[in-house]
């Protein structure tokens, strides 16, 4: 990848539902657009974070910052419907392979609906001919419909962050089959993993009786759609420097020798799988009398969208096990599970990768999962942790040097934390650097520019330049 794949000719135009405010910790998705839409000249549309009384369709300039940034707002019921119900109670578990926390209605498929045909007709304002656009996630995903709609026939990419259905899940949601127009409206679909890709071709072959032209490519009513898979990367070398540097300012005491700490990162979300994690370290415990009092579990799992009823279930559940486990085997010096309902730093989170030995990242099911690959980039070389890592992670696939797991099997989990706790240092190196090889080829800069360079040939096949 040369890098000027990425910027063609007319500005980059990104969506997403959360527009970046610069206050937030600078994620990779940020990073690696940010180039690219300041060499464009390019513009980051998205919701602001306070709602208004009035549905408006005006954007609000956000002033600073390398790239122009325009906001739109939602009104509170906007809001609760397209982002709470619709978007994270509906699409968010069904995508999830969670079709039984799923809370359908009526009302939030509408104003999803109608949200997003309000931003398609805000953003066809200020677009110009020669824009590219790209849509991210599933709260935007009837967007580029609504966008073709109004006449819009600029190249429009999506990107979707989160796992795709299979097709018999997707049918779990009322008119599950309408997302598969939805997908068809865009040039270029992009997917976390092979497995994502295979489940989409099951929905728009089976379900929606789309033709596959070629592996990747579909047509249907007139339209064609390329879709393939784009793991998403993380800004490495950066992560590596700034793991180095905040391992030497984390405060004395985190690590005492010989103990050894596992960590475990991720939002509080069913998806994560972090009671089935409490469990495994439980039966490992039960299991193995001689590491007791070596070895502890810091879990930082801060509050996500809270006052949605599976999101308040899932806190009660774990707190409940956290308690139980540090009742059953804690002692006046050790506790073994550390639990940490509070969003941490990306640079203290940076320095505690680095002081862990294990990193157990174990979701029941996950678009890709960063915190697995921040923890690979964050280790010394020299003498590195050790990944446990779900096979259900979008990661798992570019990952086979961790050690895969099924996170469902309590046991299993329980049999590679001592196989982690134990390995030679040898093993570990090796399984280090044959990871940090594809961080380092597919980070999240490869990632952009594959993305668009996909997004420019795409269009240009439909238009036939
Ligand atoms: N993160 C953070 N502070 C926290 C917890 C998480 O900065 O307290 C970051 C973490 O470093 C990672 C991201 O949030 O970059 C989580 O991404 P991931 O793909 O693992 O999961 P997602 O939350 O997107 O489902």
């Amino acid at each position: 990848m040369d890098g000027s794949g990425g910027l063609g000719r007319g500005r980059l135009i990104c969506l997403s539902n959360r527009i970046p405010t610069g206050a937030e910790p600078s994620g990779g998705l940020v990073v690696a657009l940010a180039d690219v839409l300041e060499r464009s000249g390019g513009i980051w549309i998205g919701a602001a974070p306070e709602t208004t009384d009035q549905p408006e369709d005006d954007l609000t300039e956000i002033e600073g910052g390398a790239f122009r940034r325009l906001a739109f707002r939602l009104t509170a019921a906007e809001q609760e419907g397209y982002y709470a119900g619709f978007s994270n109670s509906v699409l968010w578990p069904v995508f999830h392979d969670r079709a039984d926390l799923m809370e359908f209605r009526r009302e939030d498929h509408e104003t999803y609906r109608a949200v997003n045909r309000r931003i398609a007709r805000i953003v066809a304002k200020v677009l110009r001919r020669e824009d590219r656009i790209w849509i991210h996630d599933y709260h935007l995903l009837p967007l580029a419909a609504e966008l073709r709609r109004l006449g819009v026939e600029n190249p429009i990419g999506f990107f979707l962050h989160t796992p795709f259905p299979t097709a018999l899940a997707l049918q779990s949601m009322p008119q599950g089959n309408e997302i598969c127009g939805w997908l068809m409206a865009h040039d270029l679909v992009g997917l976390q993993a092979q497995r994502d890709c295979v489940h989409a071709r099951g929905a728009l072959t089976r379900l929606a009786g789309a033709e596959e032209l070629e592996e990747g490519l579909y047509a249907l009513d007139g339209r064609r759609m390329r879709l393939a898979a784009f793991p998403i990367g993380i800004d490495t070398a950066d992560f590596t420097r700034l793991a180095g540097q905040a391992f030497d300012r984390l405060p004395p005491g985190i690590v005492k020798p010989p103990r050894q700490l596992m960590i475990g990162v991720d939002r509080l979300d069913y998806s994560k799988g972090l009671p089935n994690r409490f469990r495994a370290f439980r039966h490992f415990l039960d299991l193995q009398e001689d590491w007791h009092r070596r070895v502890s579990l810091l879990q930082i799992a801060p509050p996500t969208r809270e006052g949605v009823k599976a999101y308040d279930d899932i806190r009660e559940e774990l707190e409940g096990l956290a308690g139980k486990v540090n009742g059953a085997f804690a002692d006046i010096t050790w506790t073994p599970i550390r639990y940490i309902h509070r969003p941490v730093p990306r640079e203290t989170l940076a320095g505690l990768y680095r002081a862990s030995h294990i990193a157990l990242v174990t979701p029941l099911m996950d678009g890709m999962n960063l915190v697995a690959k921040e923890f690979v980039a964050a280790q010394d070389p020299e003498d590195p942790g050790v990944l446990i890592l779900s096979r259900f992670a979008g990661a798992a696939e570019q990952m086979p040097e961790a050690l895969i797991v099924n996170p469902h099997d309590e046991g299993e989990i329980a049999a590679q934390i001592l196989t982690a706790l134990t390995m030679p240092r040898s093993e570990r190196r090796r399984r280090h650097a044959a990871l940090m090889e594809g961080l380092g080829a597919q980070d999240v800069h490869w990632w952009s520019d594959a993305f668009l360079t996909a997004l420019t040939g795409a269009s240009a096949a439909r238009v036939g330049r």
